[in-house]
């Protein structure tokens, strides 16, 4: 799998921090599995994690307020 940006072929299985503003909170997701750049560190998701993440963003939504932090482990 190529980098995007870099577009060098050291894409490798990792996990990273996903930070959505939502409309009246800020949500941080840890432990999210995602391909990072080893060249430049660029972070892609795929489709099926970006939408459980979208799943995770609606839930808490509605509850949270000013900051929230879920862990995707606990949350997928
Ligand atoms: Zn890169």
């Amino acid at each position: 799998m190529k980098c995007f940006s870099c577009k060098s072929d050291t894409m490798e299985q990792s996990s990273s921090t996903y930070t959505a503003q939502a409309a009246n909170c800020i949500i941080i997701i840890k432990n999210v599995p995602c391909m990072k750049c080893r060249q430049c560190g660029d972070v892609i998701y795929n489709t099926k994690i970006l939408k459980k993440i979208e799943e995770i963003i609606g839930r808490i939504e509605s509850m949270a307020s000013e900051v929230a932090i879920v862990d995707y482990q606990k949350s997928a």
